[in-house]
């Protein structure tokens, strides 16, 4: 068949004006990374009081609400299971906060942790892909699912076991998926996103909204006027393993 000059021109509008539009979609139902933040800020970042976390034992609104709002499977199987927020007892989550005489307010007390949003993280330096990166503007680590080769070297970088793989598809280990959040498949690595879907929306994180205490702030840490700010300088804030050099935005007040 002939195509000429101007079939080529007409197909190319066509192929365009269908981008276009698949963009649109996408854009409206929250695809990640798709729409800018609808408030901006230098250096998003978590501030846990866990004063105020625990108070009502065995809380885990924080985690379902991550699961549910970003479709993580619940896998039984420890070797297989994928997780973005979660809980670990306090002496493991800060084994070098442990001495014999320090204070034991948190022994044994779960800690909810997650990818802390490093500014200097060992993960994107490994990506052979550029499937993880930072966002220079406002700090938050992203993750694209389709570019992810699935070797994992990023997952070995992570001194915080932050990420996971799925190691076996996803979809079926998810109740009730979330249509306004997309779906991983078998072979690719995921994490935390600071809920930037929803950043960008000018919703905060899907954790931070459902916790009873009000434990969780979130904030631009580069606006001393933010309440996250106010709150490190009130409080002593730990951050999980400084000395790596990572810069964890993500901090605990104790
Ligand atoms: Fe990367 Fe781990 Fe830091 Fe998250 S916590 S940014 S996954 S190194």
């Amino acid at each position: 068949m002939k195509i000429t000059r101007k079939d080529f021109l007409l197909c190319s509008g066509l192929g365009l004006a269908a981008v276009l539009a698949k963009r649109a979609v996408s854009a409206v139902s929250g695809s990640v990374g798709t729409a800018a933040p609808a408030k901006a800020a230098k250096h998003w970042g978590l501030v846990i009081d866990l004063q105020k976390c625990r108070k009502e034992a065995g809380c885990v609104d924080c985690i379902k609400a991550c699961n549910v709002a970003h479709n993580i499977p619940q896998i039984q199987d420890p070797a297989h299971e994928v997780k973005w927020i979660w809980n670990q007892p306090f002496e493991s989550a800060f084994a070098f906060e442990q001495t014999d005489y320090a204070r034991q307010a948190y022994a044994g007390h779960p800690i909810p942790l997650l990818c802390n949003h490093c500014a200097n993280p060992p993960c994107v330096r490994v990506c052979p892909t550029q499937a993880t990166w930072k966002r220079e503007d406002d700090g938050i680590v992203m993750m694209d699912w389709h570019r992810c080769i699935g070797c994992r070297y990023c997952m070995a970088a992570c001194p915080y076991g932050s990420r996971s793989f799925n190691w076996q598809d996803p979809r079926p280990a998810i109740a009730s998926p979330n249509p306004d959040f997309p779906t991983r498949t078998k072979g690719v690595v995921e994490k935390c996103n600071f809920c930037e879907e929803r950043l960008a929306r000018g919703r905060g994180p899907a954790c931070v909204e459902a916790c009873p205490e009000n434990a969780l702030v979130f904030g631009d840490l580069a606006d001393p006027d933010a309440e996250a700010r106010k709150l490190l300088r009130a409080r002593f804030g730990l951050q999980r393993e400084p000395e790596l050099g990572t810069g964890p935005s993500v901090y605990y007040l104790v």
